[in-house]
């Protein structure tokens, strides 16, 4: 909207400058007489919405190389029509035309168009450049397309690279994505896990800002192996992932631990909510069949951070409380909040 506002603003201006100076023509008339429609009928085509963005845009450009094309041909060819038409601003215009293709498709596309319309300004002036007597804007117009054509190049090679960037971006986005996530289950692994804890550590350490951290384990897994195969057990652990997503908030992290083992990390949270919420999920995930007809149920093993700990220590002591509630009769949490306060 705003560059058909300026355009129309810049031919508006040069058609009173022209008419002004008294160096206007019939032509130079209805050339900015062409401008002044087309423009406002753009604009409504914009605001309306009638059509895509890139059909607006290869309007555009197709007008303004019409625009241009037929000003070139009126000048070399009609010189009583075209007399009023100055061709250096016209030459100056021309390479504008290739930078806007440039910025409207990818840089194969806008190659395409932009040779396409070189291609059309050389077949314009073609037969005049091949005329007799040496033409008098004859050099003028084989530098124009000689400039062009280097203009092309140089938008093309900018353009590719910038392709190539971006596509390098996105390879190095997947890699960061594909290092930190589960295939099976798509939640974070291991790794990124790891790395939670040890961010929620140093909030801890520094800020005092305490956490809990839920270690979970199916029961008796082997068993849906065994009876229904691996396939259902690792439709089993995607459903699970997807079932224990729903007890927990945003801030909170589930991802995989190993195996048939499920880490939640529960950033400001004290362990009296913590057990609360391990024994809710426990709940909800047994509550209803997760494989086929079979229900499943899970342990929890709950430890609030304490002062001094490092991952390895939390992490024992979800491992003593996940065996404790194996021990205690599975389908349900046990907790660890033994040790000294929290900082
Ligand atoms: P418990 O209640 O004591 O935890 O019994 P369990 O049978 O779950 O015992 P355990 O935790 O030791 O067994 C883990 C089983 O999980 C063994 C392994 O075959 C299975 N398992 C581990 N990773 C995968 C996986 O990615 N897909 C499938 N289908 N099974 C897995
Ligand atoms: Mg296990
Ligand atoms: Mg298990």
């Amino acid at each position: 909207m705003a560059i058909l506002a300026l355009s129309l603003l810049s031919s508006a201006a040069g058609w009173a400058l022209m008419e002004a100076r008294g160096q206007s023509s019939a032509v130079l008339r209805g050339v900015f007489g062409l401008n002044l429609v087309f423009h406002p009928v753009m604009y409504v085509v914009v605001w309306r919405r009638l059509l895509p963005t890139r059909y607006i845009d290869m309007a555009c450009l197709l007008f303004a190389a019409g625009i241009c094309a037929a000003c070139m041909a009126l000048r070399l060819y009609a010189p009583v029509y075209g007399a009023s038409i100055d061709l250096q601003p016209l030459y100056l215009w021309i390479p504008v035309i290739y930078v806007f293709a440039f910025t409207l498709a990818g840089h194969k596309t806008s190659l395409t168009i932009s040779l396409c319309i070189l291609a059309l300004f050389v077949a314009i002036s073609l037969p005049y450049l091949l005329s007799q007597d040496p033409p008098p804007y004859a050099n003028f117009t084989v530098q124009l397309h000689m400039v062009s054509a280097v203009l092309i190049a140089a938008l093309y090679f900018f353009s590719s690279y910038q392709h190539r960037f971006q596509i390098a971006l996105l390879t190095v986005d997947e890699l960061a994505r594909l290092a930190n996530t589960d295939e099976l289950t798509k939640l974070a692994n291991r790794r990124r896990m790891a790395e939670a804890i040890g961010s929620e550590l140093v909030r801890f350490t520094r800020y005092g800002h305490a956490f809990s951290v839920i270690l979970i384990d199916i029961d008796h897994f082997k068993t849906i192996n065994d009876r229904f195969g691996h396939a259902v057990g690792d439709q089993a652990l995607v459903a699970l992932a997807a079932r224990a997503t729903e007890v927990l908030r945003d801030v909170d992290m589930l991802g995989r631990w190993g195996g048939e083992e499920f880490i939640v990390v529960l950033p400001e949270t004290a362990f009296e909510q913590a057990m609360h919420k391990a024994a809710g999920l426990c709940r909800h995930v047994a509550a209803t069949p997760l494989v086929g007809e079979h229900t499943i149920s899970v342990s929890c093993g709950v430890v609030r951070v304490r002062a001094g700990d490092t991952a390895e220590t939390l992490l024992q002591r979800a491992d003593v409380a996940l065996y404790a509630a194996k021990h205690g009769g599975r389908n349900r949490a046990e907790g660890m909040d033994d040790g000294p306060p929290a900082a």
